[in-house]
């Protein structure tokens, strides 16, 4: 494939790749777990044993990396493991700076289990620049971490803001970009070192994938320790979920263009309803982040959004108990849309309000979504 082709062109075409073998337009599904030695005893074809590295999960990863425009990347079995790679990558001991609002079993992990690993964390409002550059550690912050529109209230952080910051300090910047996904913002272009995926969402698309990436701008020292950690805890994705995760791929830009607007729509919509307390959604005016995303998010504002219902967590578990479109199940990112009272799911001591449904738009007409709602709400 030519390399100047837009990356929808590298995306349907799983980046162009034909089996050299048979001329099959889909890559083969390698199974192997070990591979032959040549005769001097080197692996000049590249690969020794599945566990540090393996073919299928290796096309996968050439597809995103196209897609971020980075120069390296690794997929792991699930986004935790990618994230909490990058974190265990770092040399240690570290101190980073984390968002107060962020996916939350990750920053539960950075709150109770990575200090015993060498990792201290301090948790920043992470849609202000200055927080995260108060919170830095000149020559002790080894990584700023930002998700951005961040779980589940979709607050923005300023990619290009927090690079500047964390390099003069000589940190690294990290990005979980899951609900973005590089349809809507490329944080490696706007100065960010280290993008992170939980693959199971967008990327894959279609919630039959547990999936994670860690995609580098610089196949540096950092790279080199998070291939390792992979290699080593065995954090692997194993070759049949790549596949399937390339096919997901294919449509990543179809997709999430349709699920943008959908959202886009809905988040009008239910800003009129007056059972809705609040509509939270990156593309809404009345959003704090609405300005950073105008910057940073290109052709849309994401599938995601979260409304508070009027009437305090009883009214919202009600209501999330009575849809019959929507599916009443966690995670985001597929072709069919979910809602979830999200407290429920993050227990004791969040920040996200009792009153909150998330909603992760599928590709179902928006009008029968909204009817959906419509009469859980009565
Ligand atoms: N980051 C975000 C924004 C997520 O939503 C999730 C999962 O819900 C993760 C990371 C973790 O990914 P996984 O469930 O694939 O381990």
């Amino acid at each position: 494939m030519p390399k100047d082709v837009k990356p929808e062109t590298i995306a349907a075409q799983a980046g162009g790749i034909v089996d050299e073998a048979t001329g099959a337009i889909v890559p083969a599904i390698h199974t192997a777990t070990t591979f032959i030695r040549d005769p001097d005893n080197q692996y000049r074809r590249g690969f020794g044993y599945a566990r540090p590295d393996s073919p299928t999960v290796r096309q996968a990863e050439a597809v995103l990396q196209a897609l971020e425009g980075a120069d390296a990347c690794l997929m792991f079995g699930s986004g935790m493991a990618a994230a909490t790679t990058a974190f265990l990558a770092l040399e240690r001991p570290a101190h980073v700076v984390a968002p107060l609002v962020m996916y939350w079993a990750l920053k539960k992990w950075l709150a109770e289990d990575a200090r015993g690993l060498g990792v201290e964390a301090t948790f920043v409002d992470a849609t202000s620049t200055e927080a995260i550059g108060a919170a830095i550690r000149p020559g002790k912050t080894r990584l700023v971490w930002i998700e951005t529109p961040a779980n589940p209230m979709w607050g923005l952080s300023d990619i290009a803001a927090a690079a500047a910051i964390a390099h003069e300090a000589g940190a690294r910047l990290g990005v979980d970009s899951t609900v973005a996904t590089p349809v809507l913002t490329r944080p490696l272009a706007l100065g960010a070192d280290i993008v992170m995926h939980s693959a199971t969402k967008y990327l894959n698309g279609h919630s039959d994938v547990l999936a994670g990436a860690l995609v580098f701008a610089r196949k540096d020292d950092a790279f080199e320790r998070a291939a390792g950690i992979r290699a080593n805890l065995g954090a692997v994705l194993a070759p049949f979920e790549a596949a399937l995760l390339i096919r997901g791929m294919r449509t990543l830009h179809l997709r999430v263009r349709h699920e943008s607007a959908s959202a886009f729509t809905l988040a009008r919509r239910l800003a009129q309803d007056a059972r809705i307390a609040e509509v939270l959604y990156p593309g809404l005016q009345s959003h704090v982040g609405h300005e950073v995303a105008l910057r940073q998010m290109q052709g849309g504002f994401g599938g995601m959004l979260s409304v508070r219902v009027k009437g305090g967590e009883a009214a919202a578990i009600r209501a999330a108990a009575k849809v019959t479109i929507w599916k009443r199940a966690t995670s985001l990112g597929g072709v069919e849309s979910l809602l979830e009272h999200r407290a429920s799911v993050e227990g004791p001591g969040t920040p996200c309000p009792a009153d909150l449904l998330r909603l992760s738009v599928g590709l179902e007409d928006p009008d029968d979504l909204l009817r959906d709602l419509d009469q859980a709400l009565r």
